[in-house]
């Protein structure tokens, strides 16, 4: 299917969808709350609409002003007004079919959405902008709305600042494999106090880092730290981190390999 007939399809069926839920309380308002039909007489035309108005609630927002304008210009009697309503809804429903038909370009309907499909993604993949406080790698929660701030692949430390004390050398480890030892850090946020790394909570209750026993730094995060070691290291104004030897014959593939294992990506 083509990327316009396919679309062409989408539009068929949220128009089917918009339609009947119009249809469907047209029905409904001709009724009052206690389930009687409406009398016959302009007066009650005036009820129809506000009964409409309150099924409709949710869906479509109708102007009061427009609502006025329309009541104002209506001569008939409440149920032919309703049956032309009806009858005019299938009309506008042919209308607009043909018009999906005639296939317009795909990128004109996207400009044209109030939301841009682009934006609910971007602020999807961006989320809340938070960082690890510690590999600075950007929470994955999704969304803005969330309790913890989280991510599935922490980085090597180092690629977040963090240092040795004594040696200035970057760290290697990664967050949630100390969070799962005796280590201690300390940092502005601690006031330069010694913090075990399992109470990481008490000064980060934000995040949620798992201690993992396991997982060592993806092949990914390896290879990016030991090619780009002098770097980061220059960069931040430290020594290079102590890269295990074994990281060192980490391939350009294997680490792509690693990254794509990360995230589900398959070929
Ligand atoms: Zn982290
Ligand atoms: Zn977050």
């Amino acid at each position: 299917m083509s990327e316009d007939k396919a679309l062409c399809k989408l539009k068929s069926q949220n128009l089917k969808v918009i339609v009947n839920k119009i249809k469907d309380a047209t029905e409904r308002a001709t009724k009052g709350e206690d389930g009687v039909l409406l009398p016959d007489n302009k007066e009650s035309i005036t009820e129809l609409i506000k009964n409409m108005h309150r099924h409709l609630t949710k869906d479509i927002s109708l102007s009061e002003e427009a609502e006025k304008t329309a009541l104002f210009q209506i001569q008939s009697t409440c149920h032919p007004f309703k049956e032309s309503l009806i009858k005019s809804l299938s009309e506008m429903n042919e209308q607009l079919e043909e018009e999906f038909s005639k296939s317009e370009d795909i990128t004109e309907t996207v400009n044209k959405l109030p939301t841009k499909p682009q934006d609910e993604l971007f602020s999807q993949v961006f989320g809340c902008g938070q960082q690890c406080p510690f590999c600075k790698v950007p929470c994955e929660a999704g969304g803005k709305k969330h309790e913890k701030h989280h991510a599935a692949v922490h980085r090597p430390q180092g690629l977040g600042r963090y240092r040795m004390v004594d040696s200035e050398k970057l760290v290697e480890t990664l967050c949630t494999t100390d969070v799962n030892s005796a280590r201690k850090f300390r940092c502005a946020a601690t006031n330069g106090e010694w913090q075990p790394y399992k109470e990481f909570a008490k000064i980060y209750p934000d995040w949620l880092i798992p201690p993992d026993y396991t997982r060592e730094a993806s092949d990914y995060w390896k290879y990016v730290l030991v090619k780009y070691n002098d770097r980061f290291a220059q960069e931040y104004n430290a020594k290079p981190a102590d890269v295990p030897e074994a990281w060192r014959s980490i391939t350009r593939e294997q680490a792509l390999n690693g990254l794509k294992e990360a995230f589900n990506i398959k070929d």
